[in-house]
Order: structure tokens, then sequence, then C-alpha cells
């Protein structure tokens, strides 16, 4: 997962690509860059950490651009590596071209060996370098937009971007649009497009649509100007976005994230009722859907973690170490409140099952009396391959075990999962706009395994 940023402006846009970047931080924490057009020239300045610890006013001030684009991340394709951050540059027909990406190629490897084996050499291991070096490659001719076109034949899999070339921001989102894309523009004439809508709103310009599966937005000196691949697909927009990554205030292809994580409680007050005195969130994405849980059953909701804000998110640290660790420092059983009460703890999601065990065992120690645990997602039993780092099957515990054998594992009182009916309604979007592969299996396109 990752999150992007472009902007076109009248005015210089380093800080507002800052201030964007910071408001998108919790998409990912590896790394993250910044390239801003001079006009002539392109100038880049990235590296490994989070924005406010990359970017200083001393090399914030060299970004003296108008337009520029930026990206956080969180590595699923190629390895943690300096090497590895965005935003990539290369050259076409003497022009730089530089690019942002969130998603994934299914079929990269298949492409990269393709390009290696015509002599093509990569300076990174990510799937995001084929897709500047096709753009490079076709952009021979001049259209930018029939480049993209080009690259959208051969490249498979989900893919959000952000391009910028001297004089132009470009952003255009995989056919079935599976990671997300937002437009917003200002009254000034400021054009923005950003992974979600917190940017487009701190900075003080209007979200104005969703960017369509299948478009191609080019921004440049004419205005905003919008183009459509021809071969695109059924939206099948990422569900899990709602469920646990964007942020509670993110609207998505029409489903605002808040809402739906409050549905979602609701729905599984009802599917799963529970007789106990407290129902508790895991926070964050947990607490509008306890907050759903407890308004539909009347049990009093009560904070009974306290969390650590200045760590990251657990589950986009890299290795399981790390997450064990940043579960332990990110979250702390507020004894007082959970002692000798039987509590319901509301959690996103269960995938590899250590931070559900991690949490139950610290709320027993903390005094609670019993400890039900329900899930506002269905049991993760499919790998993603566009982009989310779920892990493969084999450590997906839900892949691996009946949800009495997960009960036992755990060692929670109860367990329950949210309907994948229950979710889908949740959306409150008719028909089936929505990949949830992660939870049927049903891929909108097909993974490509070597
Ligand atoms: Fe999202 Fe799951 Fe589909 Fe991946 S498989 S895009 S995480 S819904």
């Amino acid at each position: 997962m990752c999150g992007i940023i472009g902007i076109y402006s009248n005015s210089p846009v380093n800080k507002k690509l800052f201030y964007g970047l910071s408001s998108l931080q919790h998409r990912g924490q590896e790394a993250c860059g910044i390239t801003v057009s001079k006009g002539d020239s392109l100038k880049r300045e990235k590296g490994m950490g989070m924005v406010n610890e990359v970017f200083k006013e001393s090399n914030l001030s060299e970004l003296d651009g108008n337009i520029g684009i930026g990206h956080v991340r969180y590595s699923t394709s190629g390895g943690s590596y300096d090497y590895n951050t965005q935003p990539l540059m290369g050259f076409s027909k003497g022009e730089e071209i530089s690019l942002s990406h969130n998603g994934n190629l299914i079929n990269h490897q298949i492409l990269r060996t393709r390009l290696e084996e015509e002599g093509m050499m990569f300076q990174t291991t990510i799937d995001t370098e084929v897709i500047l070096f096709l753009i490079a490659r076709y952009y021979q001719k001049g259209d930018i937009v029939e480049a993209i076109k080009k690259t959208m034949d051969v490249i498979e899999g989900a893919y959000s971007i952000v391009l910028l070339l001297q004089d132009k921001l470009v952003a255009f989102r995989d056919p079935h649009g599976i990671r997300p894309l937002v437009l917003g523009e200002s009254k000034d004439g400021d054009v923005i497009i950003s992974s979600e809508n917190a940017p487009v709103e701190i900075i003080g310009t209007k979200v104005k649509r969703d960017i369509l599966p299948g478009e191609i937005v080019v921004v440049d000196s004419s205005g905003v100007n919008s183009y459509f691949y021809e071969k695109t697909k059924r939206p099948k927009h990422c569900i899990f976005e709602y469920v646990y990554f964007s942020r509670d205030d993110a609207t998505l292809d029409k489903v605002n994230s808040y809402n739906f994580r409050r549905r979602c409680g609701e729905t599984l007050s009802k599917e799963a009722p529970c007789d106990v005195d407290l129902v508790v969130p895991v926070p964050d994405s947990g607490i509008p859907s306890a907050i759903g849980y407890s308004q539909e059953t009347k049990i009093p909701f009560a904070e009974g973690l306290v969390k650590n804000r200045y760590v990251g998110r657990s589950f986009i640290k890299p290795t399981q170490e790390e997450r064990e660790m940043a579960v332990k420092l990110k979250l702390n059983p507020l004894r007082h409140v959970v002692e000798g009460k039987k509590i319901v703890l509301i959690d996103d999601s269960i995938v590899r099952g250590t931070t559900s065990r991690n949490l139950i065992r610290r709320m027993r120690e903390a005094g609670a009396k019993e400890v039900h645990l329900r899930i506002t997602s269905p049991p993760v039993v499919n790998q993603c391959y566009y982009g989310i780092d779920t892990p493969s099957r084999m450590n997906l515990i839900a892949a691996n075990h009946s949800v009495e054998e997960m009960r036992e594992l755990i060692g929670a009182d109860s367990l329950a999962f949210i309907s994948i009916e229950g979710m889908q309604k949740a959306t409150l979007i008719d028909g089936d706009k929505f990949c949830k592969a992660c939870f049927d299996g049903k891929y909108p396109v097909d993974p490509i395994i070597i």
C-alpha cells in the first residue's frame, strides 16, 4: 500500500505536497519522496523514513516548482530499500518523466523478464519501474495519452498513478479502479489529485470527484482534460480500503469510511449479539464500528485500550517481529475500565491472528472477566495481489482454521465475523462494484503466480 499525490498550481507546490503527504502517512511509513517541475527540468528529493524525517526546510525549499507529485511508501512489491523509493524518474525524447504508483501489477515479473531480455537494465526491484519504462518507450511519439493507453494494454493489475512532465500533471487509474484516486480543484486554479480526500481538503481545495476506472486526466495550461482507456471494465474498488486502510474521513468512490465502519458495527451487533457489560474498540478503525455496535445494542461504549499515537500502524510494518513490538508499543489496556467486566472487543480484521491473541491476553491480564471478539470484516482467506500486504494463504489464520479453532487459538470467549453480505450492504451501494477477493476469492484480474 502506498499514498500518492499530485498538484498543479500557479504558486510553489513544495509545502502543499509536504502537508498532503503528511496526511497520507497512514498509507505508508517506510519511505517518501517529492518531484517538482522547475519548468525546464524536474527536481526530486526522496529518502527512507516518515515525511517529517525526510523533508526539512532546507531540502523542501530546493523543490521550487509549481507542478509536483509525491509518494509515501509501504513495500508490497520489491524490498524496503532506498533504491525502491518513489517517485521514480526517467528520460524519454530528452524529456524527464517522474511517476508515483499505488497498487501492484500482477504481470510485472513477466514484463520485467521480457524487457531484460531486450537489454533493459533496471535500477529498482519494483513493478513501478516497468510502468515507467513502458510509458517512456511509447512516449517517443510525443503523445502522453496514447503512451499511457499503450502501456495499459500491457500491464495488468491494480494501479493508480500520478505522473509529472515538465509542463503537465497526468493521473490515471486501472480499468477496474481497484485503488482509489480523488480529484480536487480550488477557485484559484490549483488542481490536486490524491489517494484520499484528506490532502485535498487540508490544502484548501474542494473534492470534485473520483477519477474513474480507466480514466486518464491531463492537467496543463489548457485546464483539466479527461480521456478514457477504451477497454475499461466493471468497477472493482478495493473494499478493504473502507474496512481498514483509509482514514475515517475518506470518501472514496462514493463510500464514506466512517459511516461504512459504523454500519458494519450495527450489522455485526445483529448478526452476532453478545451479552456483555462494555463495547470496547480496537483503535483506530474499530472506533466507529464499536460506536455502531453500542448504539444498536445500548451496551455502553468504553475506551478500554490506550493508543500511543506516536508509533506506526502494526499491519504496515514489514516483518512479524516488528509488527508484534508495534502492537505492544501501540495499545495498552485501561485496567480501571475493563477490570471485572465482560467486554466485547471490536476490531476491523484478523489477518495472522497474532495481534488479536496478544490483545486478548493483555485484556485478561488487566482483569477483564470475559473477552469476546467481533470482527467487522469477514474472515480473510485469500491473499491480495493488488497491493495490500496480506500474507500468503499459509500465514492467514482464517485460511487454515475454522472460526471455533481460531477462537481457541486467540483465546477469546467467543468470536464472530460480519457476513460478506452484511459488509457489502454497509457500502449502501447496489451491485457488485467492489473487489472482495481476500474474502470470497473472486479476483477481478486473475493473479499470475510464478
Ligand atoms: Fe482489496 Fe482484498 Fe481485493 Fe486486495 S483482494 S484489492 S485487499 S478487497
